[in-house]
C-alpha cells in the first residue's frame, strides 16, 4: 500500500486524527526494558540479541532496552488494527501524544550491530574485562554423531 502523506502535528485540522496519516509506526516494531550491563558477560548476551537481524538496543535516561523491529501480525495492509476491538491492553493505552509519528527519534545511546556493544564494552569496563577470544577446536557442531544416534 502507498505510503501515507505526513503531515506536521501542528497543521492537524479539528476533527482530523493524526493516525489517519501514519503507516502505523507503533505496530512495526517492540521493545522491553533490560538489565543496565555492568559486566562483559552482559554485554556479551547484547551480542547475541544483536546478532539476530532487525534487532537493536537503545538507551533512553539510563534504562537500557532491546528493540525487535518486528510488524505485528494484525496490522492490515490499510495501516489498520484487525482486532481493534479486542487488541491489547499496551494498545489501547497508547496514545498519539508522545507516539512515535515524528521522525526526530533521539536515544541517548543506540546500538544495532554487535561490534558497535563490543567496543562500548572495551571503552567503559576495566582493561581486560573481555575474555580472550577462542580457538576454533570445538566449537561447531555442538553435537557429535554419537550423541545423535
Ligand atoms: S499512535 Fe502515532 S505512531 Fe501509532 S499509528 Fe497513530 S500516529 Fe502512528
Ligand atoms: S494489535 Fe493492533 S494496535 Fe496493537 S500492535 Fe497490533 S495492529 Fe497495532
Amino acid at each position: 500500500m502507498a505510503r501515507k502523506k505526513k503531515v506536521r502535528r501542528s497543521d492537524l485540522k479539528t476533527g482530523q486524527v493524526l493516525c489517519s496519516f501514519c503507516n502505523a509506526k507503533c505496530c512495526r516494531y517492540f521493545s522491553l526494558q533490560i538489565d543496565t550491563p555492568n559486566k562483559w558477560a552482559d554485554f556479551d548476551n547484547m551480542r547475541w540479541y544483536l546478532a539476530h537481524d532487525k534487532t537493536a538496543i537503545f538507551v533512553e535516561e539510563g534504562a537500557w532496552y532491546l528493540l525487535i523491529n518486528t510488524k505485528c501480525r494484525y496490522l492490515q495492509t490499510d495501516y489498520l488494527c484487525g482486532i481493534y476491538e479486542d487488541r491489547m491492553e499496551i494498545c489501547e493505552e497508547y496514545s498519539t501524544d508522545h507516539c512515535d509519528y515524528d521522525d526526530d527519534e533521539m536515544y541517548d545511546k543506540f546500538f544495532d550491530l554487535p561490534e558497535q556493544i563490543s567496543e562500548y564494552a572495551e571503552a567503559v569496563l576495566p582493561p581486560g574485562s573481555r575474555p580472550g577470544v577462542r580457538s576454533g577446536v570445538n566449537r561447531l557442531p555442538i553435537l557429535n554423531a554419537t550423541e545423535v544416534l
